[in-house]
């Protein structure tokens, strides 16, 4: 898309402010109404969806240019569509989708991404992984009890960050798929970043690139299913690749892999883990995973100032994510205690590592991590689970600098700690 299409939606922003904040009929406490861990941290309109969408509409009539302090409102967003669905109820505009397409622009202009970002881009042409890791070091992590069948038309994407930084989960992945018999190939040295550090900064053209190789590379696997542990790896495969590439892999994250196999009584979780834990939504396997429908069709002017859209448009409004999965398979497992946080599902506070903010705002990235882990540790619980890999290394730093005495797992390592021929 572009930023012409977007063009009435930005001229609409009445200034509200709805997308701060969770919408009311969902807020349960002043103190974790936010939604944006943007405008919480800088405090500013302009660091609002609603800010950016004014800025982007500023820059597309022509207004305003490039400065360094507007890029850096740009990108001090973790692209985490809090804003939208906070909109969608009383306006149904995508604050989100603007951000990126000014992302885009400033790349196109020749004055973005941020340093930090070009770095990681770099790493990731040179050694397929934003974190500049050996290619050949990518399957490190697995170790030799683990059974793979490089025939199976199943594919573990791993991803960078569970393959170099959270080794922990693609261990705990492959082995709860081995306790289920459930033969599952990997690309090892030849997998590459799925994409989303370079699109989630504007680098389209380089993103659609990166897919394009993955769809082939998948192609030439004979894959037909691919599972995933990161919520990042989910979004693009499931979301945005088909926005520019179609494909017909059936994408599949852990959470509703694990929810299957206990299903079919191929995992039995019978140990009993007495532990009160609590739940994150990452954005990415949330609200932004649900599919993005293009809209062709138009506005029309049914009475003086009445409008409707013919036919009707598509409500992107979150709800369709992947959150019942995860919850389904806490659920199922002996001893524990679960306590949901104020902010879950679609109107779910972001862990803050998204959008190249760890890399480029590792201050923000914290404050939204540390906002979070007060969320949880409010509830009570003693462990925070969640699943995906990039929310756990920012949520652990945060927990790590707080000394806090809760414990982060990945839901894999969880079920792994449950299930019969698990630890
Ligand atoms: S983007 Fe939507 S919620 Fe935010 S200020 Fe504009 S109209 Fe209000
Ligand atoms: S995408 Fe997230 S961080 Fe960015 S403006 Fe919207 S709510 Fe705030």
């Amino acid at each position: 898309m572009t930023l012409d299409q977007f063009e009435e939606m930005m001229d609409s922003c009445v200034r509200c402010s709805k997308c701060k904040y969770i919408p009311q009929i969902a807020i349960k406490s002043q103190r974790f109404s936010h939604i944006c861990p943007s405008i919480q941290y800088y405090n500013f309109h302009a660091y609002s969806g609603g800010g950016r969408m004014i800025m982007a509409n500023a820059y597309h009539k022509g207004r305003i240019d490039w400065t360094p302090e507007m890029l850096d409102i740009l990108y001090q967003c973790t692209n985490c569509g809090g804003c939208e669905v906070a909109c969608k109820w009383v306006y149904d505009f995508e604050p989100n989708e603007v951000i990126h397409e000014l992302r885009v622009k400033a790349i196109e202009s020749g004055v973005g991404p941020m340093p930090a970002h070009r770095k990681y881009i770099e790493l990731v042409e040179r050694n397929n992984n934003p974190y500049g890791e050996p290619i050949e070091k990518r399957p490190a992590w697995l170790s030799d009890d683990i059974e793979v069948d490089d025939n199976s038309s199943t594919l573990y994407f791993v991803g960078c960050t569970a393959a170099y930084r959270r080794e922990e989960i693609a261990l705990s992945t492959a082995r709860l798929l081995n306790v289920a018999n459930e033969s599952f190939s990997i690309l090892g040295s030849d997998e590459i970043c799925c994409g989303s550090p370079v699109y989630r900064v504007g680098d389209s053209k380089r993103a659609i690139d990166i897919m394009r190789d993955n769809i082939e590379l998948f192609r030439e696997r004979g894959i037909e299913r691919i599972i995933t542990s990161c919520a990042g790896c989910y979004n693009m495969l499931k979301t945005e690749y088909p926005r520019f590439i179609e494909h017909d892999f059936e994408i599949i994250h852990t959470s509703q892999l694990m929810g299957e196999l206990l299903k079919d009584g191929r995992l039995k979780p019978t140990k009993e883990i007495p532990l009160k834990i609590t739940y994150h939504d990452p954005c990415h396997l949330g609200r932004m995973s649900e599919p993005y429908e293009l809209y062709e069709g138009e506005k029309v002017e049914l009475l003086s100032q009445v409008y409707i859209w013919d036919p009707p448009k598509p409500i992107r409004q979150g709800t369709h994510g992947v959150y019942d999965a995860p919850r389904n398979v806490i659920r199922q497992l002996p001893g524990i205690e679960f306590i949901e946080m104020e902010r879950i599902r679609e109107y779910s506070y972001c862990c803050g590592a998204g959008a190249g903010c760890k890399s480029a705002y590792p201050d923000f990235a914290l404050f939204a991590a540390n906002e979070r882990v007060d969320e949880a540790e409010s509830t009570g619980a003693y462990a925070l689970v969640s699943t995906c890999p990039f929310c756990k290394t920012n949520m652990q730093d945060a927990l790590k600098t707080r000394r806090s005495p809760m414990v982060f797992y990945d839901l894999t390592e969880l079920v792994l700690k449950s299930v019969d021929g698990g630890e």
